[in-house]
């Protein structure tokens, strides 16, 4: 049965990478078909009720310059703002917040309902079909038949989903979701690179048996940030605290006495956890010498009494979770609403796939979020925004389109997953990024919305609204350029101020901004700097331009410098065992990765830089 009919786009599962591929495939102007299992879990967090933090702030920044929900859900949803790092440099500060799991589902289901081109549909995948070695569409486990010429899997945990609760395990996606069985096997049938991953989630707890009187209360930032490049603080829902407690000598006995019924420690457990996210029992044995670990006690909801209880995720049998918690200083009389779980699921080799994320060996076949190795909404979001995009593009035969390391986090992630592969779940860090000073949260809108805007990704109100901000941003710093000023008619008390000694001669304000005891706002004191602007946003980023001009006009040149031969395609059929003096190794690594570009070998794991010298010579041969 073909039922509507057919589509440009087909995107399966309806978490935060395939609602955001889903949305972006659409504004793009393909016809679009989600399939989920579940309407009602459109969005849903399978873990963490929070969004952002450092490093994945940044990438829910950037699929905001691109037009993407997660940042306005967040605003929509948010129930505790911080900005991390505060005091630190741009670079690192990064913007998370604590979400209601409800308003969040509610925030991108309403997306969803009300993105033109886009067509939702209730029903498990089973199947894809192809043609040659073409995707051609998909079947359901009813199956009805739908058709497209490029498919996004966004399957998430679910593929071979097994959970685990001590010794107990059973299939399932998620705690409480049905596990993706017949696509796993097809996927496997269709032989496309596979693995085993892991990850966990702690025991939920009923806020109203905690006693917080004895915790630590941590509020949220006041005022209260924003994550949206269009989020207004009057978004926000009512706001609320989240508080501190500790594990302890006992909670860590405890865990230990129940390792011999931990599917971890016992070997049930096949499939690597994310090292950065360790479950409390992998805690307690790295870090053996700790006589106690934070744990953060974060609400649910507004709605809900439920709390997650961050620092303790764990698959230990139930009655050493029960016994744990209530170890833990407030927790003597915790009631667990749900148990703490692992689960194991499929993951593909991302090695297996292009910049576009694009598999190699399936033409119109793309891969999204969790399947590709990674761990996190955020991540997940960022590449389902990606793989929509070029999903929507593959359909109408256009050109993919995949940002570089100096352009964004999104392209440190692709650049890192498609020529590194994974060895465990991969999570973002502004450590990752190479030229992390210019990848900014605050200009992440700079760097990606014109692009958005070419791709049929960003509206016209996003568009008008940013054209604003830059053009102000502009106009400000040419001001400052130009506005000289002259020590005979500034007061040395004034100057004083602001400056660490008085004006000796005549200087330009942009050059006094540059200096690291000067803020913008102190500049506007100084008699004849003027008014100024006065939209915080534009503000900033005048600041931080000036400040940091000369570092990111070195950090441009380095780019420059290397972007020739980053880019240098590779020739599609080219045989690497034809490049003299190429060891066999190397040969063998770059015959099965086939990189696109030059930068892309250059990046795989044991291809040197004496090897990538002999590829260029080779390349220059053929030319
Ligand atoms: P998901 O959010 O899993 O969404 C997959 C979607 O696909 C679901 O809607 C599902 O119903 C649908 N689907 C799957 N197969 C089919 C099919 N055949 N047909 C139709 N629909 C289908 N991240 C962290 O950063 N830190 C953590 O500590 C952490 N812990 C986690 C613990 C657990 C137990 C789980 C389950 C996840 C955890 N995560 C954690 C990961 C985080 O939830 C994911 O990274 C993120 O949700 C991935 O998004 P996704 O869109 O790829 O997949």
């Amino acid at each position: 049965m073909l039922f509507p009919a057919r589509f440009d786009v087909i995107v399966v599962g309806g978490g935060h990478a395939g609602t955001e591929a889903a949305l972006a495939a659409a504004r793009s102007g393909a016809a679009t078909l989600l399939l989920t299992h579940n309407i009602e879990t459109l969005g849903a967090m399978s873990c963490n009720p929070s969004i952002g933090g450092i490093g994945k702030g940044h990438m829910v920044k950037e699929v905001d310059a691109l037009g993407g929900a997660m940042a306005a859900a967040t605003d929509e949803a948010g129930i505790q703002f911080r900005i991390l790092n505060a005091s630190k440099g741009p670079a690192v500060r990064a913007t998370r917040a604590q979400a209601d799991r409800n308003l969040y589902k509610q925030a991108i289901r309403g997306r969803l309902e009300n993105q033109v081109n886009l067509t939702l549909f209730q029903a498990a995948v089973d199947d894809l079909t192809l043609a040659g070695d073409k995707v051609s569409g998909v079947v359901t486990q009813l199956g009805i038949r739908f058709e497209a010429p490029a498919v996004v899997l966004t399957a998430g945990t679910f593929l071979n989903g097994l959970v685990h609760v001590g010794l107990e395990n059973y299939r399932a996606g998620r705690f409480g979701d049905p596990p993706a069985i017949s696509l796993a096997q097809r996927l496997r049938e269709l032989q496309l690179p596979v693995g085993r991953l892991k990850t966990g989630t702690p025991p939920r707890l009923d806020g109203r048996t905690i006693d917080y009187s004895v915790m630590q209360v941590q509020p949220g930032d006041d005022p209260v940030p924003v994550f949206s490049f269009l989020g207004r603080a009057e978004q926000h829902p009512r706001q609320v605290s989240c508080w501190i407690t500790h594990t302890n000598a006992r909670t860590h006995d405890i865990i230990r006495a129940g390792l011999d019924r931990s599917p971890m420690f016992t070997g049930v457990i096949e499939g690597v956890g994310p090292r950065y996210c360790p479950s409390i029992e992998d805690k307690i044995h790295r870090f053996a010498g700790r006589d106690e670990h934070q744990v953060f006690l974060e609400p649910e909801g507004l709605t809900t009494h439920e709390i997650y209880p961050q620092g303790v995720s764990t698959s230990l049998p139930f009655d050493v979770q029960l016994e744990l918690v209530r170890s833990i200083r407030g927790l003597e009389h915790a009631h667990i609403l749900r148990p703490g779980y692992a689960i194991e699921y499929d993951y593909f080799d991302p090695r297996n796939l292009k910049a576009s994320f694009e598999t190699k060996s399936i033409a119109g076949l793309f891969f999204a979020g969790q399947i590709n190795g990674t761990t996190g909404y955020e991540e997940a979001a960022a590449q389902g925004l990606l793989a929509g995009v070029n999903a929507a593009r593959c359909a109408r035969d256009l050109e993919a389109w995949s940002p570089r390391r100096d352009q964004a986090y999104l392209g440190v992630l692709v650049d890192d997953l498609i020529t590194r592969g994974v060895s465990e779940p991969y999570r973002m860090f502004t450590s990752r990024a190479e030229y992390r000073l210019s990848l900014r949260e605050d200009n992440a809108d700079l760097r990606l919305t014109q692009i958005g805007r070419e791709l049929g990704l960003v509206d016209d109100a996003r568009w008008a609204a940013f054209n604003r901000k830059r053009d102000a941003i502009a106009t400000e710093t040419e001001r400052l350029k130009s506005v000289w000023i002259n020590p005979r008619l500034v007061p040395e008390a004034d100057a004083l101020r602001v400056l660490t000694k008085p004006l000796e001669r005549e200087y330009r304000l942009f050059d006094l901004l540059r200096r690291p005891e000067v803020t913008y706002a102190s500049l506007l004191t100084l008699p004849g700097a003027g008014e100024g602007v006065a939209e915080p946003t534009v503000a900033e980023q005048v600041e931080i331009q000036a400040k940091y001009h000369g570092y990111i006009e070195r950090q441009k040149e380095e780019v420059a410098r290397s972007q020739a031969s980053e880019e240098l395609r590779l020739p599609d059929g080219l045989d690497y065992a034809e490049v003299r003096g190429l060891g066999i190794e190397v040969q063998q690594k770059l015959n099965q990765h086939r990189p696109e570009t030059l930068g892309q070998a250059a990046r795989i794991q044991g291809v040197t830089p004496a090897a990538i010298s002999l590829l260029l010579v080779h390349l220059k041969k053929r030319a």
